[in-house]
C-alpha cells in the first residue's frame, strides 16, 4: 500500500466544452478516508472513474506511491490496480446467496476452498453479516444489500476503495447507520477510501479529510474542521454548514477573523467606493440579544432541538439565527455577531 496521489488531472470528453476534471491535484494519504464533495455535475465520478482505470486521463498523472497507474499515454487496467469500486447500485447477483455473492471475487482469481471460506467469514463480520451468509439479496433490507457490496470488495483486499454515492438511494435513518458501517468498515479494512458525495454533511461525517470540487475544478482540501471553520471562498463557504453570505466594505489584506465590535462597524460604514468582501456568519455565531442591531424575521424552521430563523439585516442582507425561543415571522430582533469569517 501506499499514498495515491493525483497529478495535475485533467479530463476532457469528446462532446467539448470545459473540461469535466480541469487540473486537480491531490494526495491521499495511505489508509486515508477522503471525502470528495461537490454538486452534480462537477466531475466527481469522472475523478474516481480515472483512478479505477475505467476512463484515461487528458492530462496529468495518477500515481500509487512510486507507480504510475495513468497518464495521457498509458494505463495500468483496472484489473491490475488493486482496487475497488462500489456503486449506488449494489450489483449484487439474484441467484446467489450472500457468501457466494461475497466470494465470487476471489473464485474469479482462483482462490478455493478453506481459505475462500475464511474470507468470506472475515469479510462479512466486517460488516456484521456474519448470521445472513446463506440468505438471498432479495431477502434483505437495502442496507443490508449495501453492507454485502462493501464484504465484497473487502475479500479482495484492495488497496483503495472507491465509493461513489453509495447512500444516495437509503432513507435518513439507513444512511445514518450506514454512516456507521463506512466508518467501521475503514477502521478494520485500513484501506484508502475515496468517498463520493454531493452531500455536505455525509461527507464532514465520514472522511477524515475533505476535498470540495466545483465545475472541474478542486477548491479546497482539507480536514471537516478545516473546511468548516476556514473555507476559502465563496463556493466552500455556501457549500459547507447552514452560514449566511454577508457582502460588507472590508479593505482587501485586512483580518480573515472578524469580531462584533468589527462587524458592526462594517454595518455601520457608509463606505461605498471599496469593493466589498464576502462575510461568512455562522448561525451559531448570531446571538439574540438587546445591545446588537434590527433584523426582521424573514422565516422561522422548527427544528425540534431549536428555531432557525431567516433574518434581514436593515441594509436588506440575509442573516441565519438559532433561537431556543420561539420567534414569529415578522417581528424585530436585535442580533450580535460574535464572529465572523472573511472568505
Ligand atoms: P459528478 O459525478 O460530480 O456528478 P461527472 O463526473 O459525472 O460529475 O460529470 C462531470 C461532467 O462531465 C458533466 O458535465 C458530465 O456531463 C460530463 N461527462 C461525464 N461523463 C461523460 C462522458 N462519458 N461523455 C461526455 N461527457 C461526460
Ligand atoms: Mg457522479
Amino acid at each position: 500500500m501506499a499514498k495515491l496521489i493525483l497529478n495535475r488531472l485533467s479530463k476532457s470528453f469528446e462532446t467539448g466544452g470545459r473540461p469535466a476534471v480541469d487540473d486537480v491535484s491531490l494526495t491521499v494519504r495511505e489508509g486515508g478516508f477522503l471525502a470528495l464533495l461537490g454538486p452534480s455535475g462537477c466531475g466527481k465520478t469522472t475523478v474516481l472513474r480515472m483512478i479505477a482505470g475505467f476512463e484515461q486521463p487528458t492530462d496529468g498523472s495518477i500515481l500509487l506511491g512510486e507507480r504510475v497507474l495513468a497518464d495521457a499515454d498509458d494505463m495500468v487496467p483496472p484489473e491490475h490496480r488493486n482496487m475497488a469500486m462500489v456503486f449506488q447500485s449494489y450489483a449484487l447477483w439474484p441467484h446467489m446467496s450472500v457468501a457466494e455473492n461475497v466470494g465470487y471475487p476471489l473464485k474469479v482469481r482462483g482462490v478455493s476452498g478453506d481459505k475462500r471460506q475464511r474470507k468470506v467469514k472475515e469479510a462479512l463480520a466486517a460488516v456484521r453479516l456474519e448470521d445472513y451468509a446463506g440468505r438471498r439479496p432479495a431477502d434483505l433490507s437495502g442496507g443490508q444489500r449495501q453492507r454485502v457490496a462493501l464484504a465484497r470488495c473487502l475479500v479482495t483486499e484492495p488497496d483503495v476503495v472507491l465509493l461513489d454515492e453509495p447512500l444516495a438511494n437509503l432513507d435518513r435513518h439507513l444512511r445514518q447507520e450506514m454512516e456507521e458501517t463506512f466508518r467501521e468498515f475503514h477502521a478494520r479494512s485500513g484501506a484508502t477510501m475515496i468517498y463520493v458525495t454531493h452531500d455536505q454533511a455525509e461527507a464532514m461525517a465520514l472522511a477524515t479529510d475533505v476535498a470540495v470540487m466545483s465545475e472541474g475544478r478542486l477548491l479546497q482540501v482539507g480536514t471537516p474542521e478545516e473546511i468548516y471553520a476556514r473555507p476559502q471562498g465563496r463556493l466552500v463557504g455556501g457549500l459547507v454548514g447552514q452560514g449566511a453570505i454577508l457582502s460588507l466594505p472590508l479593505p482587501a489584506g485586512d483580518m480573515r477573523v472578524l469580531d462584533w465590535p468589527a462587524v458592526q462597524a462594517l454595518l455601520a460604514s457608509r463606505e461605498t467606493s471599496r469593493p466589498a468582501a464576502d462575510i461568512l456568519v455562522r448561525p451559531q455565531d448570531v446571538e439574540l440579544t438587546p445591545e446588537g442591531v434590527a433584523a426582521a424575521v424573514l422565516s422561522v424552521l422548527f427544528e425540534g432541538e431549536r428555531y432557525v430563523l431567516r433574518l434581514a439585516l436593515p441594509d436588506g442582507q440575509a442573516l441565519r439565527a438559532f433561537s431556543r425561543r420561539p420567534v414569529k415571522v415578522g417581528d424585530t430582533v436585535s442580533v450580535v455577531i460574535h464572529s465572523a469569517w472573511r472568505l
